[in-house]
This record gives structure tokens, sequence and C-alpha cells, in this order.
């Protein structure tokens, strides 16, 4: 069984394999950001409440994310396991989750964690484009697309994300520092940590974590 909880700063990769383990584990990817994403551009009461929230790059409310993640993993297809991804970013996250992974029998039965440095993030932001329909990820110097501005999954326009920009981009960083960094500790002592170098490229790191999830299967 596979419950696994996907960290790492924006930029680290986390999109980019959550796709695939969701894809070859047969777990549903769970990404708040997507969630978030989504209820903005449907023009709900809910979307409209956190646009400027996630385009400056700042943190939803813990008690709504919560909410959110609670709904969403105890649908069905989370019984077998799934693939968290942005989601615990702050303690009082975490540790709403914990009662709650015990309460719905939805613990996390691993973390992993994609270290990367600030350099190297910054430039895969600013050259990340994404698709606006099925969430694929690309970037313009290392992961570009067949066609020019086409996702090669299903033909959309590319986009580049609003938070995307320097500014939400520093936000987002020190939020990551002081919010969510903490809780890799929180988790190591917890023995369910599993550190991966995310500056690899990304075929050789899809290897390195293969191997380790074949574990776990
Ligand atoms: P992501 O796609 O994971 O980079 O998330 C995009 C944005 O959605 C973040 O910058 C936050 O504004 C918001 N968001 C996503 N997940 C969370 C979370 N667990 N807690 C609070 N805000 C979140």
């Amino acid at each position: 069984m596979l419950a696994i909880v996907l960290m790492g700063p924006p930029g680290a990769g986390k999109g980019t394999h959550a796709k695939w383990m969701a894809e070859e584990y047969q777990i549903p990817h769970i990404s708040t950001g997507d969630m978030f994403r989504a209820a903005m551009s449907s023009g709900s009461e809910l979307g409209l409440k956190i646009k400027a929230i996630v385009d400056r790059g700042d943190l939803v409310d813990d008690d709504l994310t919560v909410a959110l993640v609670r709904e969403r993993l105890l649908q069905d297809d989370c019984k077998n396991g799934y693939l968290l991804d942005g989601f615990p970013r702050t303690l009082a996250q975490a540790e709403a989750f914990q009662e709650m992974g015990r309460e719905i029998d939805r613990a996390p039965n691993l973390v992993l964690n994609l270290t990367c440095p600030d350099d190297v993030l910054l430039k895969r932001i600013g050259g990340r484009r994404v698709c606006p329909t099925c969430g694929a990820s690309y970037n313009i110097h290392t992961m570009k697309p067949q066609k020019e501005g086409i996702c090669d999954r299903c033909g959309s326009q590319l986009i580049q994300r609003k938070d995307d920009n320097p500014s939400s981009f520093e936000i987002r960083l020190r939020n990551y520092y002081a919010s969510t960094e903490p809780l890799l500790d929180y988790y190591r002592r917890q023995g369910l940590l599993k550190e991966f170098d995310g500056t690899e490229a990304a075929n050789n790191l899809k290897i390195e974590l293969e191997t380790l999830l074949a574990s776990y299967r």
C-alpha cells in the first residue's frame, strides 16, 4: 500500500514526479494547488475567496485546506492509497492530518522529500509552463513540449502560472522555509521521511524512486 506525502520547495519537481507515480501505482494524485486552481477558474465562492492569496504566493487558511483534503481522502478511490502533493504545508495542517488520518484510516506510510537549491528553483520556476487542462508541467529550457506552447498529453495551449513570477515566488519560498520545511523533522522523527536529490535528471530520479517504491507494494 502506498499512502504518500510528496514534499519539496516550489519547483523541486513534485508535480512532474507525482504524475507518473500516480499512473504507475494507480493511486489518486491529490494536489491541493490543483484543487485551489480548479476552484479559482470555476469562479466559485471558494475560488474568489482564495484567488488573491494564491496569486501573490501566500498560503490558504489551514482549516479550509484541511477540510478540503479530508473530503477528498474520504472518497472511495483513496481507500487503497493516495499521493498527496502540496499538503501538509504547515505544522497545524500536519497535526490535523495526523489526527484525521487515524480517525478516517488514511494515515500516510511514506513521506518523500525532493531537495533543490534556491538558484535552481528560481530558474525552473521562470521557465515553467503548465497545461491548464491536464496539469502536465514543462520547462522552456529543460523539458520542452514537442510542439512549442502545446501540451504533449492533451493538445491544450500551455500557460505560465500567475504565481510563477519573481515576487510571488519569493513569498512562496519564504513561506516554504518558515512553515513547510520544519515538517521534515516532524516526519523524520516518525521514521517516514525519505529524501531525494531534486536536481537530478527526471529520468534518473524516477528510477531511484521506483526502486524505493517497489519495497512498499
Ligand atoms: P502548488 O501548486 O502546490 O505550488 O500550490 C499553489 C498555491 O496553492 C500555493 O502557493 C498556495 O497559495 C496554495 N496551496 C496549495 N497547497 C496548500 C496548502 N497545503 N496550504 C495552504 N495553501 C496551499
